[in-house]
């Protein structure tokens, strides 16, 4: 159930993006109480059809909020669509390692960049299977499968839409992220069961050409639209910390926000910096501004699911900490991340402990 909770104004500044409380801070019945059966849903509706168009001016006026009326106002939100203390575990394998004609930028498994990753075929449908039995001893609730492509053939969408219903059947959420898709190849995958396609926008427009020139924007955009036109959710996010102003990070989310409808899913990645690659010595960002960027990010897509993703390896626990508070209800568990380190499954268990964190309920995890 949801709880509406007690706070006060949210700015000392008032509303620097000329919205109402309503759709940019706290919820409009400000007392303490217990949300009545329904009512929850109902709110979440009126809100839905209340959401404002976001503009890069109006998200960075977030971004410039005094910090903690920021992290107020996205704990506000997020009490008002997401259970509070409740976070979903997903586990992430990487089932194609490496050798992948792409350019980005950041990537180990660029075949363009010698980071000394080990490059690994399509798995046996068998070893995914053990994985994602594993991941959900291990307490997952949604099993997410990678593969290191520019986009799949015929063959390879039917190897995985095989490893699809398998990891379905086992009662895991299940996602794959694959690259650009051609037509039909969206609705063989949600035929086999597939809850989400992932597919990151990455950056914002402007600064894309900076990161990855072998595709463009657009590309990006066409097969999340062949995903979304399939009728499967869509899971799409960015990376921080790649060298960009903060005025690109309010772009990548404006891009993000304006997509119709906006991600049910949305990865925020903080740069994991791989040797060889161009990335590697990228400055460091500030983990104030990503707690800002993961804060924005809930106040503009409340509904979505915020995924603290990469990078939470090099992440303080207290940094952590004020994610959850910032409004992310998502990590990704487990030893590795696709081809990068990953806090350990006790780690994150004693994270969870000490900050009174539980597990997201399955029926919740696939109703962002
Ligand atoms: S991010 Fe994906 S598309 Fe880009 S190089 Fe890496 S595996 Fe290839």
């Amino acid at each position: 159930m949801t709880q509406i909770i007690e706070l006060s104004a949210p700015s000392s500044r008032g509303s620097t993006t000329g919205r109402s409380s309503n759709n940019a801070g706290l919820g409009p019945e400000a007392g303490t109480r217990q949300a009545k059966p329904g009512e929850a849903k109902a709110q979440r509706e009126k809100i839905g059809q209340s959401e404002p168009s976001w503009t890069i001016q109006s998200i960075l006026e977030l971004y410039e909020l005094p910090f903690l009326d920021l992290l107020l106002q996205a704990q506000a939100q997020h009490r008002l669509h997401h259970q509070p203390n409740t976070v979903q575990l997903s586990s992430l394998l990487s089932i194609k390692t490496g050798a992948c004609p792409e350019d980005c930028a950041y990537c180990p498994q660029s075949s363009r960049y010698d980071t000394g990753l080990k490059s690994e075929a399509l798995m046996p449908l068998d070893e995914v299977l053990e994985a994602a039995r594993k991941a959900k001893e291990n307490g997952a609730q949604r099993f997410c499968m990678g593969a290191a492509w520019r986009s799949p053939t015929a063959r390879q969408v039917d190897a995985v839409a095989a490893m699809v219903a398998a990891v379905k059947a086992l009662g895991l959420e299940t996602c794959v992220t694959l690259g650009m898709l051609k037509d039909g190849q969206a609705e063989q995958l949600r035929d086999a069961g597939l809850d989400y396609y992932n597919h990151n926008l990455d950056t914002s427009p402007e600064f894309y050409g900076n990161i990855i020139s072998t595709r463009h924007y657009q590309d990006r955009l066409d097969t999340l639209e062949r995903v979304r036109g399939a009728g499967l959710h869509v899971c799409c996010g960015g990376i921080v910390g790649m060298g960009e102003s903060r005025e690109i990070r309010a772009g990548l989310i404006a891009a993000l926000a304006g997509l119709d409808p906006y991600p049910e899913s949305v990865p925020v990645n903080q740069l994991v910096k791989a040797p060889g690659t161009p990335l590697a010595d990228a400055p460091d960002l500030d983990p104030i501004e990503f707690v800002r960027t993961i804060a924005v990010t809930r106040i503009v897509m409340p509904r979505a699911v915020v995924r603290l993703s990469a990078g939470r390896e090099s992440m303080h626990d207290s940094t952590q900490a004020l994610c959850f508070m910032a409004g992310a209800n998502s990590i990704f568990h487990g030893e590795r991340l696709l081809t990068t380190p990953n806090p350990q499954a006790q780690a994150d268990a004693r994270l969870f402990e000490r900050l009174g964190l539980v597990p997201m309920p399955e029926a919740e995890s696939c109703t962002p």
